[in-house]
């Protein structure tokens, strides 16, 4: 039996169903839900746990939040978010892109302890663990302080065994040099998902990180670049090559998105962009896969098999 800290406890990873593997409640900054909560509209969290509700309903058991501190993690929101709504959520250690200049100071073994502290102990006061660690490189060469935060990252995963996500620029193969840091560090690929992975249609280099042993993160749907017609092509020639078990279909959707002077009007156009919400992937993807012949057998388990597989292997 192996267990995952969700926000309101362990589960056992069988129990985890259908799950989301990127999404997030809130996408803003540190402290936004408790501080400038006005900024969100009405209700933030009535919103999300109405768009939960839905989600449940139609069938998602669980919902990996990879919003850190620098996105906006909040985790009295989640939790409660989580209780009221009935779906599991997993809450996550690490940092993304918009690192402080007060961690510029700090050595690789001091970040490393926060994360780790996080996992075994809990996130702030709240006693809440995180279930899995996030780092992050976009374009470009990866700066020292994304380095640092990455190796802290592959270290607290060594001493807790909670696998990581990686927030990875895939158009660059960014994952490249990711890999190679945490491989550095001792981390074996299994406990390793490239996140954004979709954001190419590249799959001479995704069939490369899946034979180095990570997962895949198919997480940013419906997009634009590539449209989401090309990234469902992209998983079905990686479904037919025979990687379904280690690949995690997301949305990277945010039930609250950024800040904008009408929130209702954004919530409008969102809604006749993705009238779906959290249930894209479930209602649209997974309808035009079995289109393109991908077996029932296989969609069953395209969002239960790869998530349980990736948090046991870690
Ligand atoms: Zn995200």
């Amino acid at each position: 039996m192996a267990l995952v800290n969700s926000v309101l406890g362990p589960i056992d990873t069988k129990d985890l169903g259908f799950t989301l593997m990127h999404e997030h409640m809130v996408v803003g900054f540190a402290d936004l839900y408790q501080d400038y909560s006005e900024l969100l509209g009405d209700n933030p969290l009535e919103r999300i746990v109405n768009e939960l509700k839905r989600t449940k309903a139609g069938g998602v058991d669980t919902i990996v939040d990879a919003s850190t501190t620098d996105l906006g993690r909040d985790l009295n929101l989640i939790t409660e978010a989580s209780r009221l709504s009935g779906v599991n959520i997993i809450a996550v250690s690490g940092w993304w892109l918009e690192i402080p200049k007060f961690f510029q100071g700090a050595s690789i073994e001091q970040l490393t302890e926060v994360f780790v502290r996080e996992v075994d102990e809990g996130i702030a006061n709240t006693g809440v663990k995180a279930g899995i660690l996030k780092a992050a490189s976009d374009y470009g060469e990866m700066t020292a302080q994304a380095q640092k935060i990455l190796r802290a990252i592959g270290r607290a995963h060594l001493r807790t065994g909670v696998p990581i996500m990686l927030h990875s620029y895939s158009p660059g193969e960014v994952g490249r040099q990711q890999l190679a840091v945490l491989q550095e560090e001792g981390v074996n690929p299994a406990g390793i998902k490239l996140d954004h992975s979709n954001d190419t249609t590249n799959v001479e280099y995704l069939t490369w990180l899946l034979e180095q042993g990570c997962y895949l993160g198919l997480d940013r749907y419906p997009g634009r670049i590539p449209s989401p017609t090309a990234r469902t092509n992209t998983m079905k020639t990686l479904i037919d090559a025979g990687w379904a078990d280690r690949l995690c279909p997301s949305h990277d959707r945010s039930a609250i998105n950024y800040v904008n002077t009408d929130w209702r009007k954004a919530e409008e156009e969102r809604s006749v962009y993705n009238p779906h919400g959290y249930l894209y992937v479930k209602n649209v993807v997974f309808t035009q896969l079995r289109n393109m012949g991908v077996s029932e057998a296989i969609l069953n388990n395209l969002c239960v098999t790869g998530p349980r597989n990736f948090f046991e292997s870690a």
